[in-house]
């Protein structure tokens, strides 16, 4: 190796640094073919790793380069515009370059060892010598199938001893064809409806704007037909050759939404999300990557499709926590999709009918521009009635209200569908005993567990702990233990006994554990098996049944005792959403909303479909404490399974930020987190609520530092609570 000049790639890899995002240089031997943007296996220490090149330049060394082993792409799988974005990313969302791409890419392409999966193949046998004289009635048969062209390998086993010789003979050949794993066969249709007044006036503005960097905020009411508005946007960004990337919220939810997508657009659509098998996610993503589809459809991560020329992004229940990574990279996909739109100059539409009060202000300050449907497309929005459940309890109604039953009569009487929700999973949700006290806690988290009665055990619905429930109080022997609260799978239970024969289906985390068995249920719903869907907010968002007429929720106030910031506008969007699954069509709809304290403003502006209404009261609660969007809000928290250590370095975290960071910053705790136990660790959170982001990263930076070698501890950062 000469010192000098020399050609060299600088390479990012997953190694603890003392600089968080150094690369490292290697030199590239002659005969290798090397791009920015694709994977190399080099040699670090006595390892072998796996990085991406970030740059190939001319340098001058004056020490000896060791040479890069092997490339590992044959396509540049970062390209320039992803690069960049990665690098966008690491700088607001405060993590590791190599974190934000292995985000970017489906685990088949991360760079990490052992996480290759292979390209599907198919085998094809081809008659190479058509001259050839079959030696028996076996091999005529044979020659003769192939003769009409190529077959599949797996499809000739009956001609296996045959096959084999004549391949041997080399009159016959095998060729391998990759293929996609996942084939989409659903047959298009050209009808589409006729625009409403509404709908023509939010396209025509968002076409305006074509060609340009436009964020919209699409505020529509559920049913107001906002689905054939995001279609119409894509036939329209098609025609120019361009590409849409349609995000949601999770995409097992909504089956019908990539249904009516699929019919419209065919096999031009790709899908991206968690319930896909790594090999599916990896064929989806090349097929992106290939430009062979032109939209893609997918949740959270859908975001970094590598599209090279995007006509236009739409984030589809825009207030949805989802969109929020909750772990490293902490990303906001609302957040990355303003960014590519800019590069792209495209235009974003974000849409919701119950939009974030972050994104509602935005558009009341002009960054978004505003666009309204008021209507629903077929009929009014439903009458929402709230029902006191302490009167109830008095009459001897504690589950299901007097006024919920009658109407759940009527609805089954006339042959109509209804909803039940319930936020709580399981069957009772803790069990207490009756003579000490003692409640029973998971050993891992300090939090109560779950009764589930199928499985006839306790879980802990954090870290999935699970045990069997015990006949006598392990405190105290007494056999006094009691079950309390009501989760979906007691619910169904009670509801089968007021309803013997009205079939029903339920809809949680514990029945959607196998693939497609969201799409089964909601299939089998649409097909009217079942006559009602109970289940967790999973039933409340997407979903539109014609003959659902009926919508019951249970406990409709509990998610306002939960202690975050946001607990009113998620009451408020729940109650919302879940309402509007009823009376979709051409049907009057009716929603019941059971609950202890009904008069909060977040139940009562749901109930009045009043939105204006509850983002005016809510801004003033978030106004005196100062809670987004006045402020941002940051959080640290430090993580130990050593609580003395936990607690020692969470206050002096927050005295180092208290007397480095601007005086109008304030820095609140630190104390425990509302979860402090998760998993035998300790959690400690400490809050900032400041006006610029710019002002709090260097201190940040410097603790992060400070803590990224430690081994007992880790600061974790979150700068878009
Ligand atoms: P949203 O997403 O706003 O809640 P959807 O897009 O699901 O509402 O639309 C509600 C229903 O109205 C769907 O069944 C849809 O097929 C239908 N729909 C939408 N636009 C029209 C239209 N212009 N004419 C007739 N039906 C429509
Ligand atoms: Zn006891
Ligand atoms: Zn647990």
């Amino acid at each position: 190796m000469t010192l000098g000049d020399s050609v060299v790639a600088e390479v990012l890899v997953e190694v603890k640094a003392k600089q968080i995002n150094d690369t490292f240089s290697y030199n590239i031997p002659d005969t290798m073919r090397l791009e920015v943007g694709k994977r190399v296996l080099v040699p670090f220490g006595s390892r072998i790793v796996e990085g991406f090149v970030l740059k190939i330049e001319k340098k001058e060394v004056d020490y000896s380069l060791k040479d890069i082993i092997e490339v590992v792409d044959e396509e540049v799988i970062l390209n320039q515009e992803l690069l960049e974005l990665g690098t966008y990313m690491s700088k607001i969302t405060m993590c590791n370059l190599i974190t934000a791409y292995q985000a970017m890419l489906p685990k088949a392409l991360k760079a990490k060892k052992g996480t290759h999966v292979p390209k599907k193949e198919i085998t094809y046998i081809v008659l190479l010598d058509d001259a050839y004289a079959p030696k028996n009635e076996k091999q005529k048969e044979l020659l003769d199938l192939l003769k009409e062209g190529p077959l599949e390998k797996k499809e000739l086993e009956h001609y296996a001893s045959s096959m084999k010789s004549l391949l041997q003979k080399g009159i016959l050949g095998q060729k391998k064809k990759e293929v996609y794993r996942l084939d989409y066969t659903i047959e298009t249709s050209l009808v589409r409806p006729t625009l409403t007044e509404e709908q023509e006036q939010v396209l025509e503005k968002i076409q305006k704007k074509e060609n340009t960097f436009a964020p919209f905020l699409l505020h529509g009411v559920t049913g107001s037909g906002k689905t054939e508005v995001y279609m119409r946007l894509i036939e329209r960004v098609l025609e120019q050759e361009k590409e849409a990337i349609v995000l949601v919220p999770e995409i097992s939810l909504t089956p019908q939404l990539v249904e009516t997508f699929q019919r419209r657009f065919g096999d031009a659509i790709a899908i991206l999300h968690s319930r896909l098998s790594e090999g599916e996610k990896y064929d989806e993503w090349r097929k992106i990557a290939r430009g062979e589809v032109s939209i893609v459809i997918g949740a959270r991560s859908a975001i970094f499709a590598p599209f090279r020329n995007l006509g236009i992004i739409i984030i589809d229940e825009e207030h949805t926590a989802t969109y929020k990574q909750e772990n490293n990279p902490k990303y906001h996909a609302v957040t990355i999709a303003l960014k590519r739109a800019k590069t792209h100059h495209c235009p974003v539409v974000l849409g919701s009918a119950t939009p974030s009060l972050e994104s509602y202000t935005r558009a009341k300050l002009g960054i978004y521009e505003l666009l309204t449907m008021k209507k629903r497309i077929y009929r009014n929005m439903p009458k929402v009635s709230l029902i006191d459940m302490k009167e109830n309890m008095k009459k001897g109604y504690r589950i299901f209200s007097k006024e919920l039953l009658e109407a759940l009569e009527e609805c089954f009487h006339k042959g109509e569908q209804a909803i039940i929700l319930l936020n709580r999973r399981g069957y009772t949700t803790s069990i207490v005993c009756h003579d000490c006290g003692y409640k029973v806690t998971c050993p891992n988290c300090d939090i109560s567990l779950t009764y589930h009665k199928k499985i006839n055990a306790m879980k802990c619905h954090y870290c999935n702990y699970t045990t069997a429930k015990p006949q006598v109080c392990p405190e105290c022997g007494s056999h006094h233990i009691d079950e309390f609260g009501l989760g979906t799978e007691k619910l169904e239970e009670e509801f089968q006994k007021y309803f013997p024969n009205v079939p029903t289906i339920r809809m949680d985390v514990d029945t959607t554990t196998r693939k497609g068995s969201h799409n089964a249920i909601i299939q089998d719903f649409a097909s009217k098996k079942y006559s009602v869907l109970i289940g967790t907010q999973m039933i409340a968002k997407g979903l539109d049944f014609e003959d659902v007429t009926l919508v019951g929720v249970i406990h409709g106030d509990a998610s306002l005792n939960i202690p975050d910031f946001r607990s009113a506008e998620r009451t408020y969007s729940l109650l919302s959403q879940v309402s509007g699954r009823a009376g979709r069509a051409k049907k009057e709809g009716k929603v019941f909303i059971q609950g202890f304290n009904l008069d909060h403003y977040s139940i009562v502006a749901a109930k009045d479909h009043d939105y204006e209404k509850f983002y005016e009261e809510e801004m003033k609660i978030r106004k005196i404490l100062q809670y987004p969007p006045y402020k941002n809000l940051g959080m640290i928290r430090m993580i130990s399974k050593d609580y003395t250590l936990c607690s020692k370095e969470s206050e002096k975290v927050a005295s180092y930020l208290r007397s480095h960071l601007p005086s109008d910053i304030s820095v609140l705790g630190p104390t425990l987190a509302p979860m402090p136990k998760y998993n035998n660790s300790y959690y400690f959170q400490i809050l900032l609520k400041y006006k610029k982001t710019g002002d709090i990263l260097s201190a940040i930076n410097f603790l992060r530092e400070q803590y990224q070698q430690k081994k007992n501890i880790t600061l974790d950062i979150d700068l878009s609570v």
